[in-house]
C-alpha cells in the first residue's frame, strides 16, 4: 500500500469493490440522526416497544434517554435473560503480531510510533496456546495489527490450524480482507471477524487515518459482509467512542449491524464498544486524541440502548474498563468479557515480544472472572460450539 494520502472513499488496486448498498443506507441513517430532538415521550415509547425501530433506537441513545438509565437497565436484563439466559461467555485476545501499516492518529501501534514490534511463531503459538487452554479457555481472539507485509494471510491461517488444536471458538481481529480471502481462513479454522470503523464520519475517517490501507472508508465498512459471504459464522462492529460524536458512532454501527442482519440472517452479530483511552505513554507522556467525553454512565448507556435495539446481539466487555463496572453490565447488557489479557505479543507463557496496545484496567485472571460471576449467579461459559 503506497503511504500517500488517497481519497479515502476511492478502493485501492487489490481491494475488493463489494455491490451492496448497505454502507449507503449506514450513511444516510446516521445524517438524518437527531438525538437533541428525542423527547421523553420518544423514550417512553422506545422502552415501551416490543421490538424497537431505529427510531426507537435513536431514542434510548438520546440526552433525554440519559437521565433514565435505571429504566433501560432494567429493560435491558429483562431482553439479555431472555435471550441469554444466566450465561456470560469467557475468552482471551491472543496478539500473535503488532506490526501496522497505519497511522491512525489516535493509537499507539500506528507505524509513526517507534514501538518495540514482534511477531509469535508457529511454536510460540502453541507455547501460548497450550498456557491459555490451562486455564480451562477454550475461545480465543487473534489479533495481528494491521499489515499485511509483515502478518500475511498464508502466515494468520498457519496460526489459525495450530490455535485449532486448542480452542473450539476462534475469533480475529486483523485487517480487512477480501471475500476468498476470508473463506480460506474461514477453511483454516477461524469462526468470526472483528472489524471496527472506529468513526462513521467520513470527513472525521479521513482526518484521523492520513495514510494506509485503512484509509479507505468502503473497504473497511463492507469488511463484515465479505467475511460473510466468505463463509464465516459471526461478525462483531464497534466504533471508538470519543473519537467523534459518540452518540451518532454509536447508532451508525448499530444500523449498519441491522442491515446486515436483516440481509444475512443467519449471521451470529455482536458488540465491542472502545472508548477512546490513553494509549501506551511513549517518551513518559501518556498519548490522547479525540475528544474523550464519553464517560462510564454514557457507555452504559450505549450499551443498554444497543441490548434494546438488537437482544439477540453478542455484547462483550474488554479488559479497557475497569472491574467494577465489568462486573456491573455483565448480564445487564454483556454477554461475552475477556480475562486473562496480555495486549502485548504473547505474553502468557513466555516474554512479551512487542509493546502492548494500551492500558488495560482490569487485570484479573481466568479463575477470578469465573469466581466473580459465580458470585454474582452468573454462568461462565468456556466452550459453547462444539467443532464436528
Ligand atoms: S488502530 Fe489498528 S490500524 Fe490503527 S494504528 Fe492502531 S493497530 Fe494500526
Amino acid at each position: 500500500m503506497k503511504q500517500i494520502p488517497y481519497d479515502p472513499m476511492v478502493y485501492q488496486p487489490g481491494m475488493e469493490a463489494l455491490a451492496s448498498d448497505v454502507m449507503a443506507q449506514v450513511l444516510a441513517g446516521a445524517k438524518a440522526f437527531r438525538p437533541e430532538s428525542n423527547t421523553d415521550g420518544d423514550v417512553s415509547r422506545a422502552l415501551a416497544a416490543e421490538r424497537r425501530t431505529a427510531a426507537d433506537f435513536s431514542a434510548l441513545l438520546s440526552p433525554a434517554a440519559e437521565a433514565r438509565l435505571e429504566e433501560l437497565a432494567r429493560a435491558a436484563r429483562t431482553e439479555t435473560r431472555r435471550w441469554f439466559g444466566n450465561a456470560i461467555s469467557l475468552f482471551t485476545p491472543l496478539y500473535i503480531a503488532n506490526y501496522c501499516e497505519n497511522h491512525c492518529t489516535y493509537c499507539g501501534f500506528g507505524s509513526q510510533h517507534k514501538i518495540r514490534r514482534g511477531k509469535l511463531t508457529l511454536d510460540e503459538i502453541r507455547r501460548e496456546a497450550e498456557t491459555i487452554a490451562s486455564t480451562g479457555l477454550q475461545e480465543i481472539l487473534v489479533l495481528t495489527g494491521e499489515c499485511r507485509g509483515a502478518s500475511g494471510v498464508e502466515y494468520i491461517g498457519e496460526a489459525l490450524r495450530v490455535l485449532g488444536a486448542y480452542f473450539s471458538v476462534i475469533g480475529m481481529e486483523i485487517y480487512p480482507l477480501n471475500t476468498d480471502e476470508y473463506a480460506f481462513l474461514r477453511g483454516c479454522g477461524a469462526d468470526y471477524v472483528s472489524v471496527y470503523q472506529e468513526t462513521y464520519d467520513p470527513a472525521l475517517y479521513e482526518k484521523v487515518h492520513p495514510l494506509g490501507a485503512k484509509r479507505c472508508y468502503p473497504y473497511r465498512f463492507a469488511a463484515q459482509e465479505r467475511a460473510l459471504r466468505g463463509g464465516m459464522r459471526g461478525v462483531a462492529f464497534g466504533s471508538l467512542l470519543g473519537l467523534g460524536d459518540f452518540r451518532r458512532d454509536a447508532f451508525a454501527a448499530g444500523l449498519h449491524a441491522d442491515f446486515l442482519q436483516k440481509k444475512y440472517p443467519y449471521a451470529e452479530i455482536s458488540f465491542s464498544f472502545p472508548r477512546l483511552r490513553p494509549f501506551q505513554e511513549i517518551g513518559g507522556q501518556p498519548q490522547k486524541a479525540g475528544n474523550g467525553d464519553v464517560s462510564e454512565r454514557r457507555l452504559l448507556q450505549v450499551m443498554l440502548a444497543y441490548r434494546l435495539f438488537l437482544p439477540f446481539a453478542g455484547i462483550t466487555i474488554s479488559t479497557r474498563e475497569r472491574a467494577a463496572f465489568r462486573d456491573s453490565v455483565a448480564g445487564l447488557a454483556a454477554t461475552k468479557m475477556s480475562a486473562g489479557v496480555s495486549v502485548g505479543v504473547g505474553g502468557h507463557s513466555e516474554e512479551q515480544k512487542g509493546d502492548p496496545q494500551f492500558l488495560i484496567a482490569d487485570g484479573r485472571d481466568v479463575a477470578e472472572v469465573r469466581a466473580m460471576l459465580t458470585a454474582r449467579g452468573l454462568q461462565p461459559v468456556l466452550r459453547d460450539y462444539v467443532r464436528v
